[in-house]
């Protein structure tokens, strides 16, 4: 299965991908791990992403575009993947489909993580990664507003959203991811 994990900054993508690659035996695709890796390596992509990622803006669609679309393509994708952090703008979303449409698949379901505000800025407060610096993250959350939230309603209209509520503990949360995933594999198999 494909499957789109979309929520703000704070939502707990992270935690809740790390588990749902074990449930559906794919790999967890993270842009913002892959990003943090190559700014570690000090890789050109890296360097060009780091002035974005300290501004708390999205970096520039081409340069990750360039980077998920080789990862996508790897063999142990050919079952199915499970994407966090892209797509994060309605371009990256029509790449993607594009990309999938040519080796005739598609992506069998999106769960938003909805999260209010203020429960979003307390844990970035407690949590603390480098560009979680209130102002940024701040800035994070409006872009994510501004920029992937226009998602829901693109992937709404396919009919493949599932919205969720990203409060109370991860297993509860889980519980309501994993019955989503259900209701997308019932689908899937009528779709045929
Ligand atoms: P979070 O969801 O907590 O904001 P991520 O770890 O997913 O954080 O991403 C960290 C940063 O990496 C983002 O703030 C952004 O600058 C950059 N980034 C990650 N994925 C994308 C993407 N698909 N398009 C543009 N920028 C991205």
């Amino acid at each position: 299965m494909r499957i789109i994990l979309i929520g703000p900054p704070g939502a707990g993508k992270g935690t809740q991908c790390q588990r749902l690659s074990g449930l559906l035996r794919v790999p967890h695709l993270s842009t913002g791990e892959m990003l943090r890796a190559a700014v570690r390596a000090g890789t050109p992509e890296g360097l060009e992403a780091a002035r974005f990622m300290q501004a708390g803006q999205l970096v520039p669609d081409p340069l990750i575009v360039g980077m998920v679309s080789g990862r996508l393509m790897a063999p142990d994708c050919r079952d199915g993947c499970l994407l966090d952090g892209f797509p994060r703008t309605v371009p990256q979303a029509e790449t993607l489909d594009d990309m999938l449409e040519r080796r005739a698949i598609s992506v069998d379901g999106v769960i938003e993580l909805a999260v209010p505000r203020d429960e979003l800025v307390r844990r970035m407060l407690a949590r603390k990664r480098a560009d979680d610096d209130p102002e940024i993250f701040s800035r994070r959350i409006m872009s994510f507003e501004e920029q992937t939230a226009p998602l829901l309603e693109y992937y709404g209209r396919q009919g493949k959203l599932a919205s969720i509520d990203g409060l109370g503990t991860a297993d509860e949360i889980f519980e309501r991811i994993r019955v989503s995933i259900d209701r997308f594999r019932r689908r899937a198999r009528i779709r045929g």
